[in-house]
């Protein structure tokens, strides 16, 4: 029998668990035992280097067993390494099986009160003070300070002038921008090149972010589907947009969308109804909002599609002659 100590965290136990199955080690040869310090030093060294031989597991279940892990239940770990040497010995898609009592044990475990994502700490300790936007962007490669990062394929940062006169904020990266690493490369951000070229802005001069900086998204099939951040999310990221700001002092701020206009104007704001007027902030003198490109894309027909559009180009034509 091999007793294993753990901090009680996914992470803590998701290292032990990968150096026990590199071992073969069975989950009848295993007692888990939680403690509060951090791992032996020799563990930590042995699995910052992924070990050989790792079996990769579906996604869905590394999601059902982080959840699980936040449940204030003493066994978890077990059902953990039993369900996971499960998965890899027997069956790739054991979490299929809803009439299995081990999943139906660990569903509940990821479903119960205790359970779910940690709360975000932000992103406000990985913010080097008084930096330029060189360093936030390298600064903000790193963050963890949510759970978005988790599956984003990375960090999606402002891009453009470090002393641009003209900052646009978005809602969050869309697959594209996943992908590409930077704002606004995607269907939106054609849109969005369209209407700056009809109204004469270089989207050279710009600086063009997003209130959250990884990708959120639902897997469908193959296609990834966008979703709508959470309060907790934005409110995390937040200080990246605040230091951003803060670095390039914009003389006039533009937020794409209601997601970047209730951070700015308050949680009141309606774009329908508020958008296409400049206003002071605390961030910038003239501050507008106006429609997310990706909204054109999302109009019923062609021609509200050519509406939301020219609503779009109206805006921003007030931006260009400010
Ligand atoms: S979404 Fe923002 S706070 Fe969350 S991990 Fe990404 S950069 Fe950090």
């Amino acid at each position: 029998m091999r007793t294993v100590e753990i901090e009680p965290t996914f992470e803590s136990w998701q290292t032990a668990a990968r150096l026990l199955l590199r071992d073969g080690v069975p989950p009848a040869d295993v007692r888990w035992r939680e403690i509060a310090q951090p791992v032996q030093p020799s563990l930590v060294a042995e699995a910052t280097a992924p070990p050989p031989g790792v079996v990769k597991v579906p996604r869905q279940f590394l999601d059902v067993a982080r959840r699980a892990a936040a449940a204030p239940d003493p066994t978890r770990w077990q059902l953990l390494y039993e369900t996971l040497w499960r998965v890899v010995h027997q069956n790739h898609d054991l979490l299929a099986d809803t009439r299995d009592p081990a999943v139906r044990r660990l569903s509940a475990l990821a479903a119960s009160p205790g359970a779910g994502s940690r709360e975000a700490e932000g992103a406000a300790p990985f913010i080097p003070a008084g930096a330029g936007i060189t360093e936030l962007r390298a600064a903000a490669a790193r963050c963890t300070g949510c759970d978005l990062y988790r599956h984003a394929t990375q960090t999606v940062f402002g891009l453009g002038a470090a002393g641009a006169r003209i900052v646009m904020v978005g809602e969050q990266p869309g697959d594209q921008e996943d992908l590409k690493g930077a704002p606004f490369v995607g269907p939106a951000g054609e849109v969005l090149d369209r209407a700056l070229a009809d109204v004469g802005l270089d989207r050279q001069s710009l600086y063009v972010t997003n209130a959250v900086k990884h990708f959120k998204f639902e897997e469908r099939g193959k296609r990834r589907i966008h979703q709508t951040p959470r309060a907790n999310e934005i409110a995390a990221c937040r200080p990246w947009l605040e230091a951003e700001l803060a670095a390039i002092h914009p003389e006039i701020l533009v937020c794409l969308g209601a997601t970047a206009a209730r951070i700015v104007f308050g949680d009141s704001f309606r774009i329908t109804r508020d958008r296409g007027r400049f206003a002071p902030t605390r961030w910038a003198p003239k501050t507008i909002a106006t429609y997310h490109p990706s909204a054109v894309l999302r109009g019923q027909d062609e021609a509200e599609q050519a509406q939301l559009y020219a609503m779009l180009v109206d805006d921003l034509r007030k931006i260009a002659t400010a």
